[in-house]
């Protein structure tokens, strides 16, 4: 294993940000590629511990001579958002000078040829950020960022044009719930990543075996050394069954066991008033159009404080907020709805 450290400089004079690149050389030419990445939403740590917990695996497989294709790991990827805070509060999912969110306004470039991109050292610190980031990551046959929401189940973003080719790679990462994406027009990792390959002609074998993901390891609470363990091992499946590493020991993935659902079948359920909220259901559970999904109590102690809110359609609770207060219009939760939704937001990649 190599490790590199990546710099970036700050916006001002004496300010610069560091993190580190791991490189796992493949021993196959031909074999495909994988990259992995966490925390570009500095505060969504569960891929970070995944990744230190699979980072032993990777130095077996290498020691025993097992590793394939090119393997490149970035677990901190975000310095410039772990950095910062706010009030004492940790603040990793904006750039706090420009007001970005850290996974949007990435370049996204008409071919995957990091010729195209801008000089990184090009633009305010989050910006040259995003273009390392692609820098390192283009040309792997998998490209994994990993992500967590505020409470969820384990879920993938996957483009429509990966499915179902990427149910082996949900099966052995064990999760729970896919959902699919069509449109990027803001410019998320995922989507920088995916949508230079959308002008390459079909049938070109190379690109056909791509492997790109946005993984949402469940809550910002849930960094657990079990779940560490277990997702450490998904992913290294997931690398062992599309040839990045060789393990004869390992069997391939079983059938995909989860539920998959376009994007457009999400309802966010913004909250009619602020206030806190009431949650009538948790991730995972299953509700029928009517069901009362939380009580938001906005004039406590009065007649006619509490609000309710009901499930719009039949579906499975995917998300919910971890904080309990709330302001009018936040979403309290996202519902994977049996059918389309009725929500005009729904349809772009919204991590
Ligand atoms: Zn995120």
């Amino acid at each position: 294993m190599q490790k590199s450290i990546e710099r970036i400089s700050g916006d001002s004079e004496g300010v610069f940000y560091e993190f580190p690149a791991f490189r796992f050389t493949g021993a196959d030419k031909a074999a495909p590629s994988g990259y992995l990445q966490s925390a570009l939403h500095a505060g969504e740590l569960p891929g970070v511990v995944a990744i230190d917990a699979l980072t032993p695996a990777l130095n077996k497989a290498e020691a025993e001579g097992r590793i394939k294709g090119n393997i490149t790991v970035v677990p901190w990827a975000n310095p410039i958002g772990r950095a910062q805070y706010h009030f004492g509060e940790h603040q990793g999912r904006f750039h706090l000078g420009t007001r970005t969110n850290f996974n949007r306004a990435f370049p996204l470039l008409a071919a995957p040829d990091t010729a195209l991109l801008p000089d990184t050292t090009f633009g305010t610190a989050d910006q040259q950020l995003k273009t390392r980031l692609l820098q390192l990551s283009i040309g792997h046959d998998i490209v994994l960022d990993l992500h967590c929401d505020d409470e969820g189940l384990a879920y993938l973003y996957v483009h429509t044009s990966l499915w179902p080719a990427m149910a082996d790679c949900a099966a052995a990462m064990a999760i729970d719930a896919v959902v699919l994406w069509s449109e990027d027009s803001d410019g998320t990792f995922e989507g920088a990543t995916i949508m230079p390959y959308q002008n390459v002609p079909a049938g070109v074998a190379k690109f056909e075996r791509r492997v790109v993901t946005t993984v949402e390891y469940r809550g910002m609470l849930d960094v657990d050394g079990r779940l560490a363990a277990s997702d450490a091992e998904g992913l290294y499946w997931l690398l062992v069954a599309r040839g990045v590493i060789a393990d004869p020991a390992l069997p391939a993935p079983g059938p995909f066991t989860g539920f998959v659902a376009p994007l457009e079948n999400i309802d966010m359920m913004p909250a009619p008033r602020a206030g806190a909220v009431l949650y009538d259901v948790k991730p995972g559970d299953r509700v029928a159009k009517g069901a009362r999904l939380a009580t938001i109590v906005h004039t406590p102690g009065e007649v006619g404080g509490r609000t309710e809110v009901f499930a719009p359609q039949d579906g499975v609770i995917l998300t919910r907020r971890a904080r309990r207060i709330i302001r009018a219009g936040e979403d309290l939760l996202k519902l994977v709805g049996d059918k389309k939704s009725a929500d005009a937001r729904s349809g772009t990649l919204e991590d």
